[in-house]
């Protein structure tokens, strides 16, 4: 990382690195001053780009990132739960 080179902040942070439409230039850092501003357009509409940034309001959200991971799981262990109870109520009641 160099001080005279540039970086986009979402994609540093939270873009998909294992996505195939990665690409390391705004994150090792730009130095084509002259193209700067056209780079900076084909960057924002690129597909990693936008998902970084949507990852990264739901961070500032404070947002769990696997939002419905964590209910799936939830929704699992309370099922498990009343499996239990009936059980040990079946087993009671013998
Ligand atoms: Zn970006």
């Amino acid at each position: 990382m160099r001080i005279k080179d540039i970086y986009c902040e979402s994609c540093w942070l939270f873009a998909d690195r294992r996505s195939s439409n990665f690409r390391s230039d705004w994150i090792k850092g730009l130095n084509d001053w002259k193209h700067l501003s056209e780079k900076i357009k084909i960057h924002q509409q690129s597909q990693v780009h936008i998902e970084a940034v949507i990852v990264q309001q739901r961070w500032k959200r404070g947002e769990c990132i696997d939002e419905a991971l964590d209910e799936q799981f939830r929704e699992g262990r309370n099922m498990w739960i009343k499996v239990l109870h009936c059980l040990m109520d079946i087993g009671l009641t013998l």
